[in-house]
């Protein structure tokens, strides 16, 4: 066995069939709870939602509001201006184009304003199923750490990690390498002593050298 497939069999032990923290009933509820999630938590993307989605649900309902309408309900996560905007210049696009229903691959994905590639990809594994690799903040800082992937360049940090962890398990690892980040991987101040990966961690051994 080698080491990535050490890291991630230690992954799975741990997180096993762990999923997305953000709420959603919907491929669309989940791309504009996605769109949300820039620069929050998603704790506070999922109390915004809960009112939200009880009022507004389809690219039809955010067709047909304004930004003004809408910003209250998301001004807690920050960015919200922006954030309104994209939501519903999405929903015209995908009615105009995609006949009211969100698509499902990566090009039409982030041809939607205010999609890139992580949420495209998060959209796509956790909606549709489709294995996908979503580099968020924690899943880009977590493998470049382990040395699941060794890069500076977010995009290069996605052709890595599908290069190097097996393609059935790329959703569910971009889960177990969030909640590592959350738990125990955090930025500033990472618990390696009670991480149960330090002793594959590329960054654990360079740091403990002696
Ligand atoms: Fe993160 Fe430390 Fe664990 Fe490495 S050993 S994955 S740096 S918490």
């Amino acid at each position: 066995m080698n080491k990535n497939e050490e890291i991630l069999n230690i992954l799975e032990k741990e997180y096993g069939d762990i999923g997305c923290a953000l709420n959603f009933k919907t491929p669309f509820e989940l791309l504009v709870a996605t769109i949300l999630s820039a620069q929050t938590t998603d704790i506070t993307v999922n109390k915004a939602t809960d009112i939200l989605f009880k009022k507004y649900k389809t690219p039809y309902d955010f067709a047909k509001i304004d930004e003004e309408t809408l910003e209250p309900y998301i001004k807690s996560c920050g960015f919200y201006k922006n954030k309104a905007k994209n939501i519903i210049n999405a929903s015209k696009k995908i009615i105009s184009d995609f006949g009211g229903k969100v698509p499902s691959t990566l090009e039409e994905l982030t041809a939607l304003p205010g999609v890139g590639r992580k949420t495209a990809n998060v959209v796509l594994s956790n909606a549709f199923n489709i294995d996908a690799i979503a580099v968020d903040t924690h899943v880009f800082r977590v493998s470049n750490r382990l040395g699941l992937a060794n890069s500076d360049d977010v995009y290069e940090t996605e052709k890595q990690l599908m290069k190097n962890i097996p393609k059935k398990k790329w959703s569910r690892a971009h889960h177990w390498l969030i909640w590592h980040g959350r738990k125990i991987c955090s930025a500033r101040n990472p618990k390696c002593s009670i991480c149960q990966l330090s002793h594959l961690c590329k960054y654990y051994i360079k740091n403990n050298k002696n």
